[in-house]
């Protein structure tokens, strides 16, 4: 055999499965079709690596909407706490900042990347770059090696598979993975964007009326037919020239694929609150109060300071209020719909941006056929999945980064464990 293990993919997941294998004593083998390892991670976090979150664990699973609960005997073995030492431990000093999210002090990506890159040594982790892996070889129900597209091929007991999902392919991620798993007998659940930027028809957005607004601390909903909430998330938005992004958008992106789907239809509607710290009954009491204090006074300039202002202008002229118009001119009706809109602006969205433009794959290697203790192949002896191949996705903020260093120091560690097994 050429080694114990081979990871295939330098990414978050396989630099530490390569990484973890070494701590364990094995031969290790990574190879990246790329120039650079951990380029994606290079890129995360607005290029400051959102090494993971210190919500606490249940937390985290939450934030996991594709099957976070997957990981909970993978977080009882190797969380996020252990992913900040692990960082501390070599020396990379990590800060807390909103909503849980660690980074290094540094605020650079490649202090991250650098480390792990050290470890690869440290461990004399022979590395292969520029090397695309064209397949992965099995012989009779074990893994048996790779085989590169320049036609060379090479042995090993146990075999890492964490070359990550579709999205971003300049980073490497091309979907090679979903092949080699289906190839050992696995399911490939279907992929869709999440993460992601989403669209719409709406004339505001065609007009580019609201381009580039951005809105705080707003809460924005996407509704079943039935006008349901499905899922409500409170953070910050951009209007864009093709639909809506922003934190909040990007979370709520995949469940608006999802009720497309599910319902078969060619629009979803959402729900913007803008003011989500009043009722719309507070807030047609105070408009009625100040309208009474100062009838004579334009209504755009009375409200002013309630919403960003071209936000307060868009959504006057929607309740059919000329924001010229003295206050004391305006019905109590108008008000009130005026309010109604502040609490719950409904627009029609009609999809995301592609699979290419998503943060993170939705869907991958369905993970009923994978061992969450260990990350193993429950079809193929020694093979091992890592990463977003896996049909596993959060929300962004650290837990896509947590998942993958989480599963990969599993996917590492045991495949070490298989090859000196096999071995004995
Ligand atoms: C712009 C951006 C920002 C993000 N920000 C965040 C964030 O803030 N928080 C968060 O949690 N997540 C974030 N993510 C998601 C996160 O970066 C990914 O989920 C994570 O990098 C996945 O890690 P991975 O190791 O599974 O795969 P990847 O990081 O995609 O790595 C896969 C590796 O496999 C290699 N590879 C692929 N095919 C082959 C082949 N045939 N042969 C050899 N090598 C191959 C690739 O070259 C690549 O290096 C962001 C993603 C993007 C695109």
């Amino acid at each position: 055999m050429d080694y114990d293990v081979i990871v295939i993919g330098g990414g978050p997941s396989g630099l530490m499965a390569a990484i973890s294998a070494g701590e364990k004593g094995a031969k290790v083998l990574l190879i990246d079709k790329g120039d650079k390892l951990g380029r994606k991670l290079a890129i995360s976090g607005g290029g400051r690596c959102n090494v993971t979150n210190r919500l606490p664990v249940e937390e985290i699973i939450k934030h996991i909407p594709g099957n976070g609960k997957f990981l909970y005997s993978a977080f009882s073995i190797f969380n996020n706490e252990d992913i900040i030492r692990f960082f501390e431990s070599l020396g990379i000093a990590l800060k807390e900042e909103d909503h849980g999210r660690m980074f290094p002090v540094t605020d650079k990506a490649q202090t991250v990347v650098n480390v792990l890159l050290q470890q690869l040594d440290h461990y004399h982790i022979s590395v292969f770059k520029n090397s695309p892996v064209a397949d992965v070889l099995y012989e009779g129900g074990h893994v048996s090696g790779v085989l590169l597209k320049d036609g060379q091929s090479f042995t090993a007991k146990s075999l890492v598979i964490a070359v990550g999902g579709k999205s971003v392919p300049h980073t490497g991620s091309t979907g090679d993975g979903y092949a080699w798993a289906e190839k050992a007998g696995h399911t490939i659940t279907e992929l869709y964007p999440t993460e992601v930027p989403v669209t719409s028809n709406e004339g505001f957005i065609k007009n580019k009326t609201l381009q580039g607004l951005s809105l705080r601390d707003i809460s924005l909903s996407v509704l079943n037919p039935k006008g349901k909430p499905i899922i409500t998330h409170r953070m910050d938005m951009i209007f864009t020239h093709f639909g809506i992004s922003g934190p909040a958008v990007l979370r709520c992106s995949q469940f608006v694929v999802k009720a497309l789907k599910k319902w078969n239809l060619t629009e979803v509607t959402m729900s913007l609150d803008a003011l989500p710290n009043q009722t719309e009954e507070e807030i047609y009491q105070n408009l009625v109060k100040l309208v009474k204090s100062e009838p004579k006074k334009s209504i755009k300039n009375t409200l002013k300071g309630l919403l960003p202002e071209r936000y307060l202008l868009f959504l006057l002229e929607q309740s059919e209020i000329d924001p010229a118009a003295q206050g004391g001119t305006v019905s109590n009706e108008k008000l009130r719909l005026f309010s109604k809109s502040c609490k719950q602006f409904l627009f029609k969205v009609n999809g995301t941006l592609p699979l290419e433009k998503a943060f993170v794959t939705g869907g991958g290697v369905s993970i009923k056929e994978i061992d969450p203790k260990t990350m193993g192949s429950k079809f193929m002896n020694g093979l091992f999945f890592c990463g977003e191949i896996l049909d596993i996705h959060g929300y962004t903020g650290g837990f896509n980064i947590t998942s993958a260093f989480v599963t990969g120091r599993l996917a590492g560690t045991n495949a070490a464990l298989t090859a000196k097994n096999n071995g004995a």
